[in-house]
């Protein structure tokens, strides 16, 4: 919708600019282009001052667009994102992503660090027999997603990272886990009673992993550089910084945050059900999860706005109404995959002998 508005704008500034140059004192057109390139955006704050301002910003812009030096880096950059789209493992959507790996790792260090320097007095003691429980799930869903995984740098990664699960313990904390690129997992202690059963756990787990797998934090960062043009192009067009914000984050991050989420979803329960658990118990998880939302909603005054149709639209995350709808219609694809994956054969357990936490 707003590139319409950007082109008509442009249209608009091209228009006044043939209309001045035509019976403007300046009928030389190269005195006309070099007046126009020496004006740079950050001169647009005057725009409500000064007509003239906001017409020379859309004359640079198109100066900028049809100019030779914005093909060649058109190009470039057409080139640059082809070469670096990557298919995602077990949905093969195409996505761009231009960190490597040793950066995603590097990232999560950093994380780490701040995490542990505000909950590493509440983590659980690694004696306690829930690691054991928990880590016994997490090798089951690892192995599963190492053996289903046609990368084999990602294969490769996977198996070399320092795997660490660590419990955060405090109950009044919203439940809530989440892996980072680093391989160290975090459990907060209010989602165990959610979770209920190993089924609940794995549910947890895999979703999570999967947003790893796919890489989506990868894929968020390597867009940020294009919204900040963006925004900048916006904010020297307009004058206004709020609305753009909205703009992008109404039209690009939320609705890719969304489509990420269903994503994590769908990969977390093939490889939950490729595990062997039972993929009809996440139905049952997230029906508990969003009584909890509710509960928690209603206590912060919130009244379940989750679940509208306005709540969803500005909330990176699905409803979870919308999340048991997308199982439910993949449960016999999932119920079948389990089927298949020999998970009452004696001795099939062998495969998921590997352990990815020895050295915690
Ligand atoms: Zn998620």
């Amino acid at each position: 919708m707003f590139r319409s508005s950007i082109a008509t704008q442009i249209r608009t500034g091209a228009l006044r600019q043939f209309t001045k140059l035509s019976t403007g004192p300046f009928p030389d057109h190269t005195f006309a282009r070099t007046r126009a390139i020496q004006i740079r955006p950050y001169a647009s704050y005057r725009r409500f001052n000064n007509s003239n301002a906001s017409t020379n910003i859309y004359e640079y812009y198109l100066q900028l667009l049809t100019s030779r030096k914005a093909l060649y880096i058109g190009g470039g950059l057409l080139g640059f994102y082809l070469i670096n789209l990557h298919e995602a493992p077990f949905t093969h959507r195409l996505r761009f992503i231009w960190i490597p790996f040793w950066i995603e790792t590097r990232i999560g260090d950093y994380s780490y660090r701040q995490i542990m320097s505000q909950y590493g007095s509440m983590i659980l003691p690694h004696s306690n027999p829930l690691y054991g429980r928990i880590s016994n799930i997490m090798n089951k869903l690892l192995a599963t997603a190492i053996a289903n995984n046609e990368d084999q740098t990602q294969k490769r990664h996977l198996k070399e990272l320092h795997w660490e699960i660590n419990i955060i313990q405090n109950d009044s904390l919203p439940p809530n886990a989440f892996i980072l690129p680093n391989g160290k997992i975090f459990i907060f202690s209010s989602i165990l009673p959610i979770c209920e059963n190993d089924d609940g756990l794995a549910t947890v787990l895999s979703h999570e992993l999967s947003h790893q797998l796919a890489q989506h934090s990868s894929e968020q960062l390597s867009s940020q550089p294009f919204y900040m043009v963006l925004s900048g192009v916006l904010y020297s067009l307009t004058g206004v910084s709020w609305f753009n914000d909205l703009l992008i984050n109404g039209l690009f991050t939320m609705p890719a945050s969304r489509e990420m989420e269903t994503e994590a979803d769908h990969i977390g329960c093939e490889i939950l059900a490729k595990s062997c658990f039972n993929p009809d118990q996440s139905i049952q998880f997230w029906e508990r999860m969003g009584r909890e939302e509710q509960r928690l909603s209603k206590q912060m005054g919130g009244g379940g706005a989750a679940n509208s149709v306005l709540g969803q639209w500005f909330s990176t995350h699905p409803a979870t109404t919308k999340r048991i709808h997308d199982i439910e219609n993949w449960l016999p694809k999932l119920r079948e995959m389990r089927e298949s994956s020999g998970c009452y054969e004696y001795g099939r357990f062998h495969d998921f002998s590997a352990n990815y936490f020895k050295r915690q």
